[in-house]
């Protein structure tokens, strides 16, 4: 399973630079051996997607401390937590986890 690029992500509408009207999702190349890597090409009108894409990384993180700072669970996965329970669930999906 591969891991996901590091944010910070950003967003930016790919005209007039571009003939496609469509808005791309980029993140600074970790490698540094592009300027930039692309996350994700959206048509035009996705702005709101755009933003959600862009901010994933972000929202993980917070995930991650939210969860890490639970005063009921620890953040230990296998405790059983109403607080953090649907917030497990969302790191799961956003790590490919079943
Ligand atoms: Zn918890």
């Amino acid at each position: 399973m591969s891991s996901f690029t590091p944010g910070p992500w950003r967003w930016f509408d790919l005209q007039p630079r571009n003939h496609w009207a469509g808005i791309a999702v980029v993140a600074r190349d970790p490698d540094a051996r592009e300027h930039e890597r692309d996350i994700a090409t959206l048509p035009k009108g996705s702005e709101a997607n755009a933003r959600l894409i862009a901010a994933a990384p972000d929202l993980l993180a917070i995930a991650r401390l939210y969860v890490s700072e639970c005063t009921n669970c620890s953040g230990v996965r296998d405790v059983p937590c109403d607080y953090c329970e649907h917030i497990w669930a969302a790191i799961d999906r956003a790590e490919g986890r079943p």
